[in-house]
């Protein structure tokens, strides 16, 4: 009997000092396209995300908003919750740091970094900037300003506790030499392996005094010091899949995090370095995209620019937005949200482009039943094509907007053939021709339906019932006959 492959995605957890912004739902969809591709071939699929709901930021976030922490960390992480669903994100658990179940955890996992002799407490001093939650190294400042931050970081001395990193630094560089720990997209790794200098291999303080963090989870033992915000948000890639490690061995290592790449140094370092301390193998790969502006412009509070996702779904509808996002956007680099941009790509490639040959060959399919008789689609059809190697591979190498590219080609050639051969006049005058036409089309829809089924789900099953098929027959093998029963004819309405 085939074993069923697992497959492990994760999105990085969210963190709730201010609302969902564009970038993320962006991230959320990348990840979400990797589960849905994942299930669509039959694999075990788990997909986690979640909010992250400790630290100084956010405790500060909630005094400034006048709420309770607590209920400030409910309400921005529920505004998470509303985005998945308006996106249509199907994840498998929705994991909140301040669970009681993630708090035991992270508690539990400290204590074996401790007996393991990972964790010690020694004296600190260096500068600490509350934008990154972070100390910062020498070249990540300009005279004590961060550079993402552009803000002056603090001096910080005190005592904390230390993670021994040193340990395992030289086997982490090898894993992701070596591409155990396989880094997209491919020009990432370099800089990634960059980060293994002198200064960056030291050892790296994983506590802070309760006093300057406050809102956290205290380290077991020594509730003067709080757990400092990475050991406890990257550990949420164990927390969330299954607090019984008898059962999580089936489902880690990871396949993939999908991360922005703001936090590769931490999910390229420190992840991996905590992974080993507990004995668990490293991730399969890191996924890292880049940052959506806002019409060419970074997206501030301050200049009042921020896109919010759940008003661009409220107006334009989930399955554009999630076309937009996944294919003007590059996966792998940075991209621009503009709503002109937006606009031409809905006009051109659903409405004019997708949505036009659907709608035409579909009421031409109807109007003729005898063109269509004996014609049959199967899955195995579909994935037996070059273009839909093509596609797998980009999906592979985390080019998600590549895969849309693959989708297009076939929509273009299938728009050129119903051109080129005046199939609406075959079909009135030579429906042995018209038949070879249709046959053609039909394979091509069972196509276009499955290779769109992760990107655009409500719209690939129309495709799919247009043929008289839908998504889990074509994920099967058997062939289906195609039946033209109800023409698809508003895919993608003019927009006003
Ligand atoms: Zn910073």
């Amino acid at each position: 009997m085939k074993e069923t492959k697992k497959f492990y995605v994760t999105t990085s957890i969210a963190y709730v000092n201010a609302p969902p912004h564009i970038g993320y739902a962006m991230e959320l969809l990348q990840a979400d396209v990797l589960a849905r591709y994942h299930r669509l071939l039959g694999e075990e699929v788990f997909f986690l995300t979640g909010t992250d709901e400790h630290g100084k930021k956010i405790a500060e976030a909630a005094a400034k908003a006048g709420m309770e922490t607590q209920t400030y960390v409910d309400s921005v992480s529920a505004q998470f919750g509303v985005l998945c669903r308006k996106l249509e994100i199907k994840y498998d658990n929705f994991i909140r740091t301040t669970s009681k179940e993630h708090r035991a955890y992270v508690q539990h996992v400290w204590k074996h970094m401790e007996e393991r002799g990972d964790i010690y407490k020694a004296m600190y001093e260096g500068r600490y900037c509350i934008g990154c939650e972070a100390f910062l190294r020498e070249a990540e400042m300009d005279n004590g300003v961060c550079h993402i931050h552009k803000k002056e970081t603090q001096a910080v001395h005190e005592e904390n506790y230390f993670f021994r990193f040193s340990k395992y630094a030289a086997q982490i560089e090898q894993a992701i030499r070596e591409d155990t720990i396989r880094i997209l997209p491919e020009f990432r790794k370099k800089e990634i392996l960059n980060y293994f200098s002198d200064e960056g291999i030291k050892d790296f303080s994983v506590s802070r005094p309760k006093e300057s963090v406050g809102w956290g989870i205290p380290v077991p033992g020594d509730e003067s010091q709080i757990i400092y915000v990475w050991i406890d948000a990257l550990m949420n890639y164990l927390s969330g899949i299954d607090l019984e490690e008898s059962k999580m061995t089936n489902i880690w290592p990871a396949d993939v995090h999908v991360i922005g790449k703001d936090i590769m140094r931490f999910h390229t370092m420190m992840l991996p370095a905590f992974l080993k301390s507990l004995d668990y193998k490293f991730p399969r790969s890191i996924a890292i995209h880049g940052f959506i502006l806002a019409e060419g412009q970074k997206m501030s509070k301050s200049l009042g620019n921020v896109i919010d996702p759940i008003a661009v779904i409220a107006e334009h509808g989930v399955e554009p937005v999630r076309y937009y996002l996944l294919r003007e956007i590059p996966s792998d680099g940075d991209g621009d949200f503009s709503f002109a941009r937006f606009k031409e790509r809905y006009t051109a490639d659903l409405q004019n482009g997708l949505g036009n040959l659907i709608s035409r060959v579909s009421v031409l399919g109807v109007g003729n039943s005898e063109a269509v008789k004996d014609i049959t689609v199967s899955g195995i059809k579909v994935r037996e094509q070059d273009i839909y190697k093509e596609y797998v591979s980009a999906i592979d190498a985390f080019q998600l907007h590549r895969a849309l590219e693959h989708v297009w080609v076939l929509v273009e050639q299938s728009n050129k053939i119903v051109e080129e051969t005046r199939l609406w006049e075959l079909a009135a005058h030579d429906i042995q021709k018209a038949n070879e036409v249709f046959a053609k089309l039909a394979l091509t829809f069972a196509s276009i339906a499955y290779m769109l089924a992760p990107f655009l789900p409500e719209t690939a099953e129309k495709i799919a019932v247009a043929i008289g098929t839908d998504i889990a027959a074509l994920s099967g093998d058997s062939d289906i006959p195609v039946r033209f029963q109800k023409p698809a004819t508003s895919l993608f309405p003019k927009l006003l």
